[in-house]
């Protein structure tokens, strides 16, 4: 097993299906931009290979797969057909939703029974300007038939200043109801937000701003989570839990299990540095050929993990998997 100073190996691989999404959220792609896949993308048969070597190589135990947007792929069929042959732990999938009630036939039978879906706003306006397309509605449906079919859902929401503040309590009261987690994402200094002259200051909203918000609707406490999870998880008694991703406000480099393979064939150990390693390559060759050279990249990557705190990147969420 491929271990740091700091005890730190991976675990859990983020994998990006495509770069293609339906979406251009403000946060995620600059102005002007459209999001579709990148030519040399890998096949699905690719991708489970290398899934396949990264368990071995790495303990990869659970997957996340995610883009883009996973459900716009045609390869998502392939990808899930594969990745339940080989034993994982976990299997899950994060999506914007969109295309939920078309996609849950096929989510359910591969196995999937866990979600995140993207939802910013339950204003159909502040949605449409946020996603820079999309429809709440259906979105909305979805997440119905999904929770109906007995799928968990966690709600991933960005707070971002000016744009769904006023959102914190509603969004948290609907899944609250519905029996949803919320996790409520700080924004990430990424791509365009971690250039010159950006509004990541003017947007960003740190988690005790936000703890405040609910704190003047809900009393709460700190809930377990496992050691290496990303979220800190709260307890609203008798209603149910939330969780805030504070990668500014209480970073969590230093438990970080997670791996990423990029739609196109590289691995990113960390989203706040801009190595990366190319195993696309690698991913046609067979398995005592892949092995050794992968665990030199392993090696690599790992070195790439922030020591402390997330410092930012130039990389776009949506190229490396969000
Ligand atoms: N299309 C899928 C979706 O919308 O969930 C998966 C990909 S998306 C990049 C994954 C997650 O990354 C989303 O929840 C999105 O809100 C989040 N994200 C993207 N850019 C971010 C940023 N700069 N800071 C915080 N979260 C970000």
């Amino acid at each position: 097993m491929i271990v740091d100073r700091q005890g730190r190996r991976f675990r859990n691989l983020r994998i990006s299906l495509t770069a293609a999404c339906n979406y251009a959220c403000t946060y995620c792609v600059p102005d002007g931009k459209r999001l579709v896949a990148a030519q040399d993308e890998l096949s699905a048969e690719a991708m489970v290979r290398g899934v396949a070597y990264l368990i071995e190589a790495a303990g990869i135990e659970r997957l996340r797969i995610t883009g883009g947007e996973p459900l716009v792929s045609p390869k998502l069929d392939m990808l899930l057909r594969g990745v339940s042959q080989l034993g994982l732990a976990d299997i899950s999938l994060t999506t914007n939703g969109q295309l939920l009630v078309r996609k849950l036939p096929l989510l359910l039978e591969s196995g999937i029974r866990r979600l995140n879906v993207s939802l910013d706003t339950l204003d159909a306006d502040a949605f449409r300007t946020i996603a820079r397309g999309g429809d709440l509605a259906t979105v909305l449906a979805g997440m119905e038939e999904a929770r109906a079919a007995g799928v968990s859902i966690k709600v991933n929401m960005v707070p971002l200043r000016g744009q769904n503040l006023d959102q914190v309590l509603p969004l948290l009261d609907y899944c609250l109801e519905r029996g949803f987690e919320l996790r409520f994402i700080e924004l990430m200094r990424m791509g365009h937000l971690a250039r010159p002259g950006n509004s990541f200051v003017q947007q960003f909203v740190g988690m005790p701003e936000l703890l405040a918000m609910i704190g003047e609707r809900h009393a709460f406490a700190q809930a377990d989570a496992p050691l290496d999870a990303t979220a800190l998880r709260y307890q609203i008694p008798g209603l149910g839990f939330f969780g805030v991703i504070a990668n500014e406000s209480v970073p969590f480099c230093r438990t970080c299990s997670r791996l990423r393979l990029s739609s196109t064939g590289w691995l990113h150990g960390c989203l706040s540095s801009s190595n990366r390693h190319y195993v696309g390559d690698l991913l046609d060759k067979p398995r005592h050929e892949a092995l050794p050279a992968l665990q030199g990249l392993l090696v690599k990557a790992l070195g790439d993990k922030q020591e402390i705190a997330f410092s930012g990147g130039v990389t776009v969420m949506k190229i490396i998997g969000g």
